[in-house]
């Protein structure tokens, strides 16, 4: 049986968007996230952070950094009844400082890379799934995998508006809170038809 799941942007969706952020002190999540997180929970969605994070291919960070950024998270969000199935993050950068991260690659937003994986290894149906996200990337990777999409209006989302083209998100939405809001009713008005 095939899983539905909600993919997260990290940066500007979950927590404050800081422009490269490289370390724990600087990491805000934003007050609504848990509770977003624990109402997509209660409505049968998996939870998946999908993130661009070339500050590493820049050389801001390492992925032991980064790794440790996220067990931060993480237990932020335990603490608060939440919880991330799973983080994918994608490290390299066509013109990346440091050259084992040089590539163009399959998995850096809008390439659907992160969710592919995160279907074959979480058993999720992309057509049964949602991305949110604060750029117009965020919608495209929705676009690319076959996955509805909700551009959120904190983070870079004001101007991901404009910078959309023929990009067309399902929704628009304030906050994280009020897409998981839309996406739970959406949902529910699909599974009557
Ligand atoms: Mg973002
Ligand atoms: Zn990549």
């Amino acid at each position: 049986m095939a899983n539905r799941a909600v993919f997260l942007d990290r940066d500007g969706t979950v927590i404050e968007e800081v422009n490269y952020l490289s370390t724990i002190e600087e990491m805000q999540v934003y007050p609504f996230s848990a509770e977003a997180l624990r109402r997509l929970r209660a409505a049968g969605f998996l939870v998946v952070i999908i993130s661009n994070q070339s500050a590493i291919a820049r050389g801001y960070l390492n992925e032991a950094d980064l790794e440790k950024i996220h067990s931060e998270l993480a237990r932020r969000l335990t603490q608060e009844g939440a919880r991330i199935d799973r983080f994918y993050y994608c490290p390299h950068h066509a013109e990346a400082t440091l050259e084992r991260y040089r590539q163009v690659c399959e998995c850096r937003k809008p390439r659907p890379g992160m969710i592919l994986r995160a279907a074959a290894d979480l058993q999720i149906d992309l057509k049964a799934s949602f991305v949110v996200g604060d750029r117009a990337g965020d919608v495209g990777v929705a676009q690319e995998a076959g996955c509805r999409s909700v551009l959120v209006k904190t983070g870079y989302g004001k101007t991901a508006v404009e910078q959309l083209g023929d990009l067309r998100p399902d929704y628009v939405a304030e906050n994280l809170l009020e897409a998981a809001d839309w996406i739970i009713a959406y949902e529910g008005q699909s599974a009557i038809q």
